[in-house]
């Protein structure tokens, strides 16, 4: 079965996904992250934020791994999107944290 997702992600970017799945469970699987509610989770002084103005970042640092985030314009934190161990699919961390370099 396909499973035709449309995301908009602000006012002039959207993606549009076709998942190609055996079962509606596993396509529904493939597609969580873009079916998940983007409301930043970052807890600031007790109370959690709730932005829901969201943008998408992609990153490869040195080449090596894929990092991809979606950042709070609102407070600046960032979730990062996570795979499972079997490469199933992909699951947003629900980690909404702030980066601080270390010193
Ligand atoms: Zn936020």
């Amino acid at each position: 079965m396909k499973l035709t997702i449309t995301k908009k992600i602000n006012a002039t970017t959207k993606i549009d996904a076709v998942i190609d799945a055996e079962h509606l469970d596993d396509a529904l699987l493939q597609a969580g992250p873009l079916l998940a509610q983007d409301v930043c989770g970052h807890v600031i002084n007790g109370s959690t934020c709730g932005s829901t103005d969201i943008y998408l970042e992609a990153s490869k640092p040195q080449g090596k791994y894929t990092y991809i985030k979606r950042c709070c314009k609102k407070c600046g934190a960032k979730d990062t999107l996570g795979t499972y161990e079997d490469g199933s699919g992909n699951f947003w961390r629900n980690k909404w944290e702030i980066y601080t370099p270390e010193k």
